[in-house]
């Protein structure tokens, strides 16, 4: 993304983390400072404490041998007689001596610098070394109270003028111990110089140090005097002195009874750690101290590296951070750059785009006045650059169209964009119809108006030509005769011409829901689907076929299909286009000839049959009738024989006569000659003649002929044409005699519906139900060889059914093969006025 920031952002993030991260090491090393000196404190503390515990041991012990060492001088008798005497006796040179030698073997000890012999009055009597022959003044003062004394004591630390030194001294009290009542006779002082072993015990220090320092102090009045020397303080022995109230004086803090460490400032005024004790049976307090700047030093050294470290830490991380910083800066500053070059080069690209593009290009202000303009511009309204600068948007509307142009502004300037198609105008006066594409630009706070223009003259034209098109197909779709339907991949309907609508009786929206299948008879559908793939893989161009279609009556017709495919610029499937022509006409005009074809093939057929058949029926009774009349010109023919020959050519001529009525009735019946002779008939009468006419072909107990008469006679009488009526059922009953060898022939009528329905009904052979339809025909016969057996030309039962319709009625049959035929006409009833 190309930033536009002028400047980098204050990395706010970075400094925050640079100050957290730098926040916490300073907190870090500022705790483990903390927990250190704590720590390094309580060491040194309980250190202090230990050498504190030490050293007044050490010193108790020293006081302790000392007073040993006085009570092993005291309960000495034989020294003690011998001083006893030496004090009480004279000036005894060899006593004297011995003493000497007495006081000088205790001197060995290094303890001991000086012995004085002092006897009860306070006088000086023996010494040794000989430094000090007197008792110096500290002892003078204690006088009065040592010559009490029962045991030895040690003085404190004192320093007199007659003794170089300070010093102390274990004062041991003389007395007769051997006599009954002991009583003190002298002391002898042993003079102790501290320096020797007691300031030794108190300034060594274990370990090495440089400011650790143990002494001794006691407490005068309201002063503190320190006893020993002192590490930074040359000649302060007795000398130094510290007021007791002196709060953080650890010295003043131990006489004022606190024992234990704690955090004071010493003599000199430095701030020091110290632990504080008395020293059992002395007046004395041990301090031990050491000053705090020593007991840190490690520490600060050590601290001098975690500050180092943790200043290099900060700085790393600030580097660090600033590298991220600077990082980020060379980023901005690159996709600065990239931006620039980026803008530069779309300036350029639109500046170009401006210069070649194919559209026309203006920047207007908002008063829709040209402030920029393309070549494109000046090329497609014949007008120089300069020429259409400053000037309106409206000069380059075509007359009509200005008006709109206001209300399309304000389109634009309320959504920011719009798209219109109008009218321009060029300087000759031509229109050139344009498509826009406008938008609204805001620049430093200036609204402008940029707009796009094609010339879609070309399009336009191309639009009106399509329109035209569609227009053109339209009619023709609609007005076609033919029955059009256009369908998607689905065969579903999608338009139908009202050709096809009225083809299969249905309206148009009907035909929105339904598919081309939905019409097409059952029989079609798989045929159809099969031819449709072919025709979607290309196999065939167009599919054409013959099919029967269901009419919304279900009524069903015939129709010649043309399927063709429209497929869209891919290539793929989008519409199927069938058109349809009703061809139940041709169909049945073709079916009707088809049967009308074979009905004459049939005829011809029957013809030939009946020719055959004409020619054995015609020579049969000719033959007998020219043999038999040969016969009768034989003059010895006996009378009986030409009798009988006589019979058989009147027979042979009936016969003969027969089927010439025959033909001649058939003739008649197909020109149309036949005419009714309508007329009284009284049909139970004429229906008893036949009957008995037809006895003669009863065989006794073989066939019998019945009569069943419908009327009583009087009802009997009707108008019709009885000679036909008798034609048809003599025919009827001939033809059942012939097909009956055995059984029974019965005929008559009833009266049905106001017909009179008649039947013969016979026992023969019967007649198989497919020949039931085409009996009536013509020259017809079930079986020839049967019929030529029985006799006959196939044209009886055609001639009854030509009388009956003409009658007025109707001719059928029911049959049953092998178990007999039963023949049914009707006529109307139409009876005279004398039947009633
Ligand atoms: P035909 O002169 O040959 O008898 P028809 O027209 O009278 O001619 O009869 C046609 C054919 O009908 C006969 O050849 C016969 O095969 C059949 N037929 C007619 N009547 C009967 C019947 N009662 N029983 C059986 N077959 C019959």
């Amino acid at each position: 993304m190309i930033s536009h920031r002028q400047k980098p952002a204050t990395p706010w993030l970075l400094i925050v983390l640079f100050i957290v991260i730098s926040a916490s090491s300073i907190l870090l090393g500022y705790f483990y400072y903390k927990s250190q000196k704590t720590r390094l404190l309580n060491d040194k503390r309980l250190e202090l404490s230990a050498i504190a515990d030490l050293k007044v041991r050490q010193i108790a012990q020293w006081r302790n041998e000392r007073i040993g060492d006085a009570i092993l001088i005291g309960e000495n008798t034989p020294f003690l007689k011998l001083l006893s005497e030496y004090l009480h006796g004279t000036n005894n040179k060899v006593l004297r001596s011995d003493i000497i030698e007495n006081l000088q073997s205790i001197t060995r000890s290094i303890e001991y610098k000086n012995i004085l012999l002092i006897d009860s009055s306070g006088n000086v009597r023996g010494y040794y070394p000989n430094q000090d022959t007197l008792m110096g003044e500290h002892l003078k003062l204690l006088f009065p109270g040592l010559i009490k004394l029962k045991s030895g004591i040690l003085t404190d630390l004192h320093r007199t003028s007659n003794v170089s030194y300070i010093h102390l001294d274990l004062v041991i009290p003389l007395l007769n111990t051997w006599k009954k009542d002991s009583t003190l006779f002298g002391l002898l002082t042993l003079r102790i110089d501290p320096n020797e072993m007691l300031y030794p015990l108190v300034q060594t220090w274990p370990v090495p140090s440089k400011t650790a320092e143990s002494l001794i102090i006691r407490q005068e009045g309201d002063k503190i005097i320190y006893l020993n020397r002192l590490w930074f303080k040359k000649n302060s022995e007795l000398v130094l002195q510290k007021s007791v109230s002196e709060e953080k004086l650890p010295a003043a803090m131990a006489v004022r009874g606190i024992e234990g460490t704690t955090d004071g400032v010493d003599y000199r005024g430095a701030t020091v750690v110290a632990a504080m004790k008395k020293v059992p049976g002395s007046p004395w307090y041990m301090i031990a101290k050491i000053d705090q700047n020593e007991v840190f030093s490690a520490l600060n050294e050590q601290m001098t590296m975690i500050i180092i470290i943790i200043i290099l830490f900060i700085l790393t991380a600030g580097l660090l951070l600033g590298v991220l910083e600077w990082n980020e800066n060379v980023r901005f500053y690159r996709e600065k750059y990239e931006a620039e070059v980026d803008h530069l080069a779309l300036r350029k690209h639109f500046d170009y785009i401006l210069k070649y593009a194919n559209d026309i290009i203006f920047l207007t202000d908002r008063n829709l006045i040209i402030i920029e303009a393309n070549d494109r511009a000046s090329e497609a309204y014949q007008r120089d650059r300069d020429e259409l600068i400053g000037m309106s948007l409206s000069k380059i509307r075509a007359p009509g169209a200005v008006k709109e142009l206001e209300n399309e502004s304000r389109i634009l300037d309320e959504k920011g964009y719009a798209t219109y198609e109008t009218v321009h105008i060029r300087k000759d006066g031509s229109i050139m119809p344009v498509e826009i594409s406008a938008r609204k630009v805001e620049i430093e706070g200036v609204k402008y108006f940029q707009s796009i223009c094609r010339d879609i003259t070309e399009r336009k034209f191309a639009e009106e030509t399509l329109r035209e098109s569609e227009e053109r197909f339209r009619k023709i779709f609609e007005e076609s005769p033919i029955s059009i339907v256009m369908t998607g991949k689905d065969l579903g309907i999608i338009r139908a011409n009202s050709a096809f609508c009225k083809m299969l009786g249905y309206k148009e929206e009907e035909l929105k829901s339904v598919t081309l299948r939905h019409f097409t008879h059952p029989d079609y559908i798989a045929g159809d689907d099969v031819s449709l793939l072919r025709l979607v893989a290309e196999e065939i161009p167009v599919y054409h076929t013959e099919n029967r279609y269901i009419r919304k009556d279900e009524s069903v017709i015939w129709g010649s299909a043309t399927i063709s495919i429209i497929r869209n610029n891919n290539d793929e499937v989008q519409y199927f286009l069938a058109m349809i022509e009703d061809i139940t006409l041709r169909k049945e005009a073709e079916a009707e000839l088809i049967a009308a074809k074979e009905k004459a093939e049939e005829s011809d057929r029957l013809k030939t049959a009946f020719l055959h058949n004409v020619s054995h029926e015609i020579r049969t009774p000719m033959n007998a009738i020219i043999g038999f009349s040969a016969l009768l010109n034989e003059p010895d023919t006996p009378e009986a024989d030409r009798r009988q020959f006589i019979e058989i050519i009147f027979q042979s001529g009936s016969q003969l006569l027969s089927i010439i009525n025959d033909i001649v009735d058939i003739a008649n019946i197909e020109s149309g000659q036949v005419k009714l002779n309508i007329k009284e008939m009284n049909l139970n009468s004429s229906l008893r003649i036949l009957d008995e006419q037809f006895s003669y072909k009863e065989k006794a107990d073989v066939i019998s002929i019945n009569l069943h008469t419908g009327l009583p006679d009087e009802k009997a009488l009707i108008i019709t044409d009885g000679t036909k009526i008798i034609q048809v059922l003599s025919n009827l009953i001939n033809n059942a005699t012939k097909f009956t060898q055995k059984g029974r022939i019965d005929f008559g009528y009833s009266l049905k519906d106001g017909n009179l329905e008649f039947f013969v009904k016979d026992t023969g052979i019967g007649i198989p139900p497919e020949h039931h339809d085409k009996i009536f025909e013509r020259f017809f016969q079930v079986d020839h060889l049967i019929s030529r057996k029985f006799g006959g030309t196939g044209l009886g039962l055609s001639i009854c059914k030509a009388y009956v319709e003409l009658l007025g009625g109707k001719i059928w049959l029911s049959s049953n093969p092998g178990k007999g035929t039963d023949f049914r006409f009707t006529i109307p009833y139409i009876i005279t006025p004398k039947s009633k």
